[in-house]
């Protein structure tokens, strides 16, 4: 999509610190890390939100889950644990439009999230 940040990120268009890629995925670091460890993990192809998952491409969550796993064990947080957040629309607190899983880890979370 011409104007999304992530798939510009996605196509190498704007550069990033990439922690895993493959023809599905790319995760990065984020910019702004919120924890010890946090990396962005999207699908390549532009899916807007949350609200955007169907039949059809439901299957690119279930791998983002599984690189998400594998990541955190090559990053070693898969033993103290982790969290793995999805903001969607403005409630949610989503402020890019292409759907991303945040891979937080490094320290101890606080429950409720604000
Ligand atoms: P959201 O608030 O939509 O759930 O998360 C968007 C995340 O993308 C934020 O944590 C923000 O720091 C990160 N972000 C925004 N623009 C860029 C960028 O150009 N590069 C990287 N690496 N992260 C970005
Ligand atoms: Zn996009």
């Amino acid at each position: 999509m011409a104007d999304c940040i992530f798939c510009k990120i996605a196509n190498g268009e704007i550069p990033s610190n990439k922690a895993y890629e493959d023809d599905k995925v790319l995760a990065f670091y984020d910019l702004d890390p919120q924890a010890p460890t946090h990396v962005l993990i999207i699908p390549k192809e532009h899916i807007a939100s949350a609200n955007d998952i169907n039949e059809e491409n439901a299957s690119i969550v279930a791998h983002i889950f599984t690189v998400a796993a594998k990541i955190a064990k090559d990053l070693g947080i898969a033993e103290d644990g982790y969290r793995i957040v999805n903001n969607c629309g403005d409630n949610g607190g989503q402020t890019v439009k292409h759907l991303h899983f945040h891979l937080l880890g490094g320290r101890s979370m606080a429950w409720p999230p604000g």
